[in-house]
């Protein structure tokens, strides 16, 4: 993303005209920002062996996937569907890790047919899995460190009440559980989290992984999660993962030594390989002037982009159909009937009717968290990549609000 004669540009290609192009609301993503985090990533761990599988919740579109894929990442996939959707990527089912919290040990079972890797965070599932696939099938388990991460408490997930993962102090029964169905232990996992801002959160993670892997001899990988945080505001902190992987690779390589075989360490980051790499654009349908607020009303709302929302998120946004001239203060709301602010006393070039608006950071749980509330279309998705603009996902339409209903038939009097 660059403004270049006053026009925001991604890859050469004039936003406005994109989006000109397929219509608003859009979603927009850049490929090459996503080769180049994935790079920074790999680059950063490599003194060590590093596996980095894409957490695909993120942002699930199949052509996303396949640019993963094509680098080398593995995946990580939290549902059935997500394994499948890798599988249709072109992925190597034992480069999927599936990692479900509080699905069946019906869907389980359902996901070993595919050959995936298998991550347990239950200790009762655990032990049906034990019974029924012995040594047979070989899992990893989720371990829950009790570390707190992160600042937001509705993404923090290994602290002491959280319902991920199989508590560190039941270590002790997770092995009775291993020994008694002769299980055999392949991978250790902890993901503490969303937006961890300080590395020494993850190192203090990745010591209680290290510490208990002695307690199981046949590991090929750790896996130590993700929350990666990025940049969501000019001067805003974000993991430093160079500084992390500087001393997190020399631990590891150490920890191997010490457990004395050379193990894989993964990775799953989600937000940090797509948030940037992705742009929502919606245009501006009413300037409304109350006695206390300047409102900007879009053509898009809390269905399309809800994280302001639901995790009280700040995206930036910039009006990209006027890029100078003077700024003036506005709360940019959707069209939902509910109270869906994007942004409050936001600084923006001043805003016209029928102007565009772009947010920044929608690459990851943007998309992939949008609804049809207030029974409105889900936007298109364009990918931009080596210069090219590709529609891969088509705006949904009235069919799409209507296909699953099932009509009552007209005798049962229904309404009468
Ligand atoms: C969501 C999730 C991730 C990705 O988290 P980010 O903060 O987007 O990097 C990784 N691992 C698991 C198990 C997850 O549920």
């Amino acid at each position: 993303m660059e403004l270049k004669r006053n026009q925001y540009m991604i890859d050469g290609i004039s936003v406005v005209s994109i989006v000109e192009k397929y219509g608003s609301p859009l979603y927009i993503y850049d490929s090459a920002k996503m080769v180049s985090q994935y790079k920074h990533m790999e680059n950063a761990f490599k003194t060590s062996r590093v596996k980095i599988n894409y957490a695909c919740k993120a942002l699930t579109n199949l052509n996303v996937l396949k640019i993963f894929k094509g680098l080398g990442a593995g995946l990580d996939a939290v549902s059935i569907q997500e394994v499948q959707l890798g599988l249709k990527a072109g992925f190597d089912p034992q480069d999927i890790i599936y990692t479900p919290n509080c699905v069946s040990i019906e869907e389980i079972e359902a996901v070993t047919k595919f050959g995936v890797k298998i991550n347990i965070d239950n200790i009762s599932i655990l032990e049906q899995f034990g019974i029924k696939y012995g040594d047979k099938i070989p899992v990893c388990i989720r371990i829950n460190p009790h570390i707190l991460a992160g600042a937001n408490h509705k993404i923090s997930t290994g602290h002491i009440d959280s319902k991920f993962g199989i508590s560190i102090y039941q270590i002790p029964h997770v092995k009775r559980v291993v020994q008694t169905n002769n299980m055999k232990i392949e991978g250790l996992h902890m993901h503490t989290g969303s937006d961890i801002l300080d590395i020494e959160v993850f190192l203090r993670g990745a010591e209680i992984i290290f510490n208990t892997a002695k307690e199981f001899p046949d590991l090929e990988y750790v896996d130590l999660g993700s929350g990666f945080k990025v940049a969501y505001k000019p001067d805003d902190i974000y993991t430093d993962i160079d500084l992390l992987g500087e001393h997190l690779s020399k631990r590891f390589n150490d920890f191997c030594k010490e457990y004395g075989r050379d193990l894989t360490l993964i990775f799953e980051p989600g937000k940090y390989l797509v948030s940037e790499a992705g742009f929502f654009v919606a245009k501006t349908n009413v300037i409304k002037q109350t006695i206390s607020t300047v409102f900007a009303g879009l053509d898009t709302g809390m269905n399309h982009f809800i994280r302001p929302m639901f995790y009280d998120a700040y995206h930036e946004i910039v009006n990209i159909s006027k890029t100078n001239g003077k700024t003036r203060i506005y709360t940019v709301v959707g069209y939902v009937c509910e109270t869906d602010t994007f942004g409050w006393n936001r600084k923006i070039t001043e805003i016209s009717e029928g102007d565009y608006l772009m947010f920044k950071n929608a690459g990851a749980y943007c998309y992939a968290m949008s609804s049809n509330y207030n029974s409105r279309y889900r936007p298109a998705e364009v990918l931009i990549h080596q210069g090219k603009d590709y529609l891969i996902r088509k705006r949904e339409d009235f069919d799409d609000i209507t296909n699953n209903i099932v009509e009552v038939p007209v005798e049962l009097g229904l309404g009468l």
